[in-house]
């Protein structure tokens, strides 16, 4: 009875970025328990079993609860607040002073809030003179931001939720929603008019398995496959003239790039039969409201810009957007990874703006009250680059905040090496046990969420807010209050002095949304938000349509100056590194299940969640190659790559397709394997994709 709530509030949830509305019950002011909302426009009702199980895994005995700082034997003991906080400014001083300002840099996330973001990147770049730094959303979103900006003029995914329900072809291609965005996945099973399904994946995955058209394509191919059917649209004249003419620019150009991609050579790169193809674009064609969704698998490639802008093309030339059921759709990854592509001060200046440009440069100064002087002139170094950075001796200083790195980053042996070569490594976290908080100097104990409050935006475009239902563990603080302290102890903090809580950096960042295409100025405050279930961009000032489902460009206009959205193409390569004889198969990466999130370092901690999931390393291969090999079921083998060799238990599955493995991110050294090659465009790495052999021994 003691347990029995007396309140109710809500929250969104903080693992995905579906943004589930989560009912979160209270036993004086402290949450009990949770459940789905059932009047939220994005879950109607339903949670994932990580959402379920949010509030459990706050209780951990691992949960950094004090600030911590290596002493001469290299160990981490606890300290006080006030040594912790004297201790990053002036070790950071010193580095910056030895070594520039530019020496240290920070690595940030897409699971906090949104003004904890802000007030991050302001603090790190306007307060502490940085010039560089960025998030784990690098890794998740930068390949679709980079897509939606050069060819729309804003990073800008035009979808809402009820686009899954609405169309009557949906296009699949690297996502495996089933799993991935399970209460998504929902939406689409609610669809009412008999969809097609059409999922392309090297893999049989869950969502290929409930498909109604599953193109098994040989990894990487995508881009192919996709110009071939862009072609065999134009042959056919499946295509919207007016649309293309009146709203789009580099067709001509465009029509003839992908005349070269003819059905034989898709044939020989896709591994896929001529029909398959051909009736892949019939039904492209015979689709009224066509819908193009990705996620992971076209966004960590070394082509994912380019592969997310051909399923771009595809809408544009088919006029499939701007109407209910269509678009070209990017499912974001984390639960606030818009949250930090708009207002996290790393790639763009806060706000969507660019540092290079003078007049926004301004306008920041501007609203925030700082000499223009304070905003640097230069864009942010990208992740790899920091940690490139960090290996050639340019970056002396690191500052990790809420993400894992030493287990995360592609090629995770090599970047074990590089971390070391840091003067000085500060961790700020919720766990203390998390492989990079182990090798850091200092670790600075974070609240998480459920423990504060604040702002996400989900993959449709939508606010909605997190509450503080249950105490921070021991001396645990939000992230905001820890940026409050350093600028203080740091000596900036009168450049934040309006910023005393969340809400004031929101009604900031409303500000400098103003004028931009994701403006918010008209939301009326956090209140507003809750009272709405959340509010997708833009919201302006005087905007009076409170749709709870919105999309973007439905009057056919885009934010390039001259309205129209551009194609956007190049020829096709393969990747870096391919199977040969000595490394015969391809590895594939990703997530293994909906119960786990990344790295675990939370939903590992549930009980319910653990149970869901083996709890050992698998590699799923095919039957028959393991015949050939004389590879037992479940037998433990050796994965090797030329960078490493790891242990997992073989998975005999024909839902990869032979020469190919698959294994789940979740574990700590798979990444051990994985080859470092980078988008071009969006520097995302491609995690997908990696040569390695099998051994018993
Ligand atoms: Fe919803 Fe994602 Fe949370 Fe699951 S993890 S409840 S799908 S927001």
């Amino acid at each position: 009875e003691a347990e029995s709530p007396d309140a109710t509030t809500t929250a969104v949830c903080g693992f995905c970025s579906t943004g589930c509305g989560l009912e979160i019950h209270l036993k004086e002011g402290r949450a009990v328990t949770l459940t789905p909302a059932t009047d939220w426009p994005v879950n109607l009702g339903m949670a994932c079993p990580k959402g379920w199980e949010a509030l459990t895994v706050l209780n951990s005995p691992d949960r950094a609860t004090r600030p911590l700082k290596k002493n001469a034997n290299g160990k981490l003991e606890p300290t006080s607040w006030d040594d912790a906080l004297k201790t990053f400014c002036d070790q950071l001083k010193g580095v910056q002073s030895r070594h520039g300002n530019d020496s240290v840099a920070f690595l940030s996330t897409g699971q906090i809030a949104t003004e904890e973001m802000a007030f991050l990147g302001s603090l790190a770049k306007f307060g502490m003179g940085m010039l560089h730094g960025d998030g784990n959303t690098r890794q998740c979103m930068a390949t679709a931001a980079t897509a939606y900006k050069e060819s729309f003029g804003f990073d800008a995914p035009p979808f809402s939720y009820a686009d899954f329900e609405e169309s009557d072809t949906l296009v699949f291609i690297g996502s495996n929603l089933c799993i991935a965005h399970p209460i998504l996945w929902e939406r689409v099973l609610r669809n009412p008019h008999k969809p097609e399904i059409i999922v392309i994946d090297p893999r049989l995955t869950e969502t290929a398995q409930a498909a109604t058209t599953h193109l098994q394509i040989q990894p990487k191919s995508d881009l192919t496959l996709l110009y071939t059917v862009a072609n065999l649209l134009i042959q056919n004249d499946w295509i919207d003239r007016d649309f293309i003419a009146q709203h789009t620019n580099h067709f001509d150009e465009f029509a003839q790039h992908v005349a070269a991609y003819t059905l034989e050579r898709a044939v020989e790169r896709t591994g896929l039969p001529e029909q398959t193809i051909i009736d892949f674009a019939e039904k492209i064609h015979r689709g009224e409201r066509v819908s193009f969704w990705w996620t992971m698998g076209v966004n960590q490639s070394h082509e994912g810009v380019r592969t997310a802008q051909a399923m771009i093309n595809l809408a544009l030339m088919t006029g499939n957007i701007g109407r209910p059921g269509t678009g070209a759709n990017s499912v974001t990854g984390q639960c606030n990874a818009m949250g930090s592509r708009l207002f996290s001060n790393t790639t763009n200046l806060l706000g969507g703006h660019s540092f290079t440009n003078p007049a926004d440069r301004q306008k920041v100064a501007d609203i925030l009250e700082i000499p223009v002087e304070r905003i640097p002139t230069e864009n942010s170094w990208a992740y790899d680059q920091i940690i490139e950075g960090i290996k050639e001796d340019k970056v002396k200083g690191l500052w990790v905040i809420a993400t894992n790195p030493a287990h995360s980053w592609i090629h995770q042996n090599g970047l074990h090496e590089i971390l070391q070569k840091l003067e000085f490594l500060v961790v700020q976290d919720m766990y203390t046990t998390t492989e990079t908080a182990q090798l850091a100097d200092l670790v600075l104990p974070a609240a998480g969420w459920g423990e504060k409050e604040g702002s996400f935006i989900n993959s449709e475009r939508r606010f909605g807010l997190h509450k503080k239902v249950s105490p921070a563990p021991g001396e645990a603080l939000a992230d905001f209050q820890i940026f409050r302290a350093i600028a203080g102890y740091w000596g900036c903090g009168d450049m934040f002095s309006k910023w005393t809580a969340p809400e004031r950096v929101f009604e900031t960042m409303q500000q400098l949304s103003q004028g931009q295409p994701c403006d918010i100025s008209g939301i009326g405050g956090y209140q507003d938000l809750d009272d709405r279930r959340g509010v997708q961009w833009p919201f302006a000032a005087g905007e009076t349509d409170i749709a709870s489902e919105r999309r973007l460009f439905a009057d056919g206009q885009f934010f390039h100056a001259d309205q129209k959205a551009k194609f956007r193409f190049e020829e096709t390569r393969l990747p870096g590194e391919t199977a040969s004889e000595e490394y015969p198969f391809t590895l594939l990466t990703g997530r293994g299940t909906a119960a786990q999130w990344h790295t675990q370092t939370r939903t590992a901690k549930s009980g319910v969640l653990r149970k869901l999931y083996p709890n050992m390393l698998q590699v799923d291969l095919h039957p028959a190659d393991a015949k050939e090999l004389g590879i037992a079921p479940h037998e433990e083998i050796f994965v090797e790559s030329k960078r490493g060799v790891i242990k997992a238990h073989a998975n005999l599955t024909a839902a990869v397709q032979r020469g190919h493995v698959f294994m789940p991110m979740h574990w700590e050294t798979v990444n051990q394997l994985t080859f470092a090659e980078f988008d071009p465009y969006s520097r995302q790495p491609s995690y997908k994709n990696a040569a390695v052999r099998l051994r018993r021994r």
